[in-house]
């Protein structure tokens, strides 16, 4: 298309736009962005990732703080309630919060340097044919490109998938910033989970399993964040609040001084894949990227943006190729076989932990950090083939109590369907 129009429209501006923009701009494929905020509007949230996984990208320096000393808690593996013990699992991992600005400019940056347009608005139409796309927003303007990538977020303008899909499991947490009576946790820690309970009644124990996220911000100042793992329906702000006051109040904690509460967090866990032949594209949060079992996804823009980014501008090349031949393109870079596979041995996990009570977790998460580091660390940020995960997996089984096998073995609800997609993946609507 040489009528002014760039070749590629992305709609938002978050870090999967951001994302996919810079990637494409390094391309050199021009580009136009419209998003409801301006792109260079502070993010919401913070982002965590692994050091090892931020340093095979070559971006640590993105880094805000970087923790060496990561721990959890998951006791003894045993049922009895006394079994909160201080025993600790060291990940021997570092793990490292992104300084938001930062990775904000640093994408920026790459998206100044292949000159992307950027334009304020809400999208609310679209219209493709055999040649081109055309967004018309709230406000009536106009735009076209040769294709669309829809990166919105989890609740996307325009991307459709799976329609019949159960309910999304969603993680909720209720997070505070602040100073404390004394130390909640050591000097220079970060706590991944930590699952100690004694502060709960029998009957609380029974229901839904939270645990808490912490680390030392350096300067007296903590944050700590009590969280949901994934759950349908989600557990409530007020219950987690609740949670976390009884926990600092068990073991003595008092805030001193409230710098910043955490509210409204929402994550949904078990996205279903988009639909694979729509003539649209999607990035991000909307484009079911997010890891079914850690709800992180920053990681994982940053490796899929360059291949996606590759793929398409080549496909570019054929001048005459219309936006359902580009997006067919997009969409088997971004969801091939492969991937989809291991999203439903993932999905199966994320349903088989959300019926798991809070001793059958804890005995899970003994053996499965009890697992190789390569082996945890590659399921977690999604680096490893399919051959690899289900060896993973096994070896995970092999080492679990019996307690865990019995519960990993038994099928409920719509597991025997996730697992047998893992044999003959979907590719959305259509199931194919
Ligand atoms: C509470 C929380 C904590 C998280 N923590 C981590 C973490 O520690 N590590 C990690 O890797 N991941 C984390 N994630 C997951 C993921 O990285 C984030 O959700 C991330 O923000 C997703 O980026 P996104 O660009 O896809 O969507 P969003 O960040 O939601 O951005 C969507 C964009 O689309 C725009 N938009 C929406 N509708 C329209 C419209 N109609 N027209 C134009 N623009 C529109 C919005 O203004 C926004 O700019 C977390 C997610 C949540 C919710």
């Amino acid at each position: 298309m040489n009528n002014g129009s760039p070749e590629v429209l992305i709609l938002g501006a978050g870090p999967g736009a951001l994302a996919i923009a810079a990637a494409l701009s390094n391309e050199g494929t021009s580009i136009a962005v419209l998003a409801s905020k301006d792109h260079r509007e502070p993010w919401p949230y913070t982002y965590g990732i692994w050091g090892e996984e931020v340093d095979e990208l070559g971006l640590g320096h993105l880094l805000e703080h970087r923790w060496q000393n990561t721990v959890s808690y998951f006791g003894k593996g045993s049922k009895d309630p006394k079994d909160i013990s201080n025993d600790l699992t060291r990940h021997g991992l570092d793990y490292g919060l992104f300084d938001k600005v930062k990775l904000q400019r640093h994408w920026l940056k790459e998206c100044e340097m292949g000159g992307v347009t950027w334009h304020k608005g809400i999208a609310k139409e679209l219209q493709i044919d055999n040649t081109q796309s055309t967004v018309i927003a709230t406000d009536g303007r106009e735009f076209k490109a040769r294709i669309i990538i829809d990166a919105t977020g989890y609740k996307p303008v325009f991307l459709k998938s799976n329609n019949n899909e159960p309910p999304v499991a969603v993680q909720t947490c209720y997070g505070i910033v602040g100073q404390f009576n004394k130390p909640p946790l050591e000097k220079g820690q970060f706590v991944l989970m930590d699952y100690r309970c004694d502060h709960l009644t029998q009957e609380e124990r029974k229901e839904p399993p939270t645990f808490l996220y912490a680390m030392d911000m350096g300067g007296g100042s903590y944050f700590l964040e009590e969280t949901s793992l994934g759950l349908f329906p989600p557990l409530s702000e007020d219950t987690l609040r609740a949670r976390l006051q009884k926990r600092l109040q068990s073991r003595g904690l008092i805030l001193t001084k409230m710098e910043h509460e955490e509210i409204g967090l929402y994550l949904p866990m078990n996205m279903p894949l988009p639909n694979l032949d729509q003539p649209i594209l999607g990035f991000g949060g909307a484009a079911a990227m997010v890891h079914p079992a850690s709800g992180y996804m920053v990681g994982g823009m940053l490796r899929r943006a360059p291949l996606l980014a590759k793929a398409l501008s080549s496909k570019m090349k054929e001048k005459t190729a219309s936006p359902a031949e580009l997006a067919e393109v997009g969409w088997s870079t971004l969801w091939p076989r492969e991937l989809r596979r291991k999203q439903a041995l993932y999905q199966f996990g994320l349903e088989k932990l959300m019926r798991f009570d809070e001793p059958l977790l804890r005995s899970f998460f003994i053996s499965f950090f009890g697992l190789k580091k390569e082996d945890w660390y590659g399921f977690l940020t999604n680096t490893l083939n399919v051959q690899d995960l289900v060896k993973a997996m096994w070896k995970m089984f092999v080492k679990a109590d019996w307690d865990v096998k019995l519960g990993l073995m038994i099928m409920h609800g719509r597991e025997l369907k996730l697992l047998w997609r893992f044999i003959k993946p979907v590719r959305g609507t259509t199931n194919r």
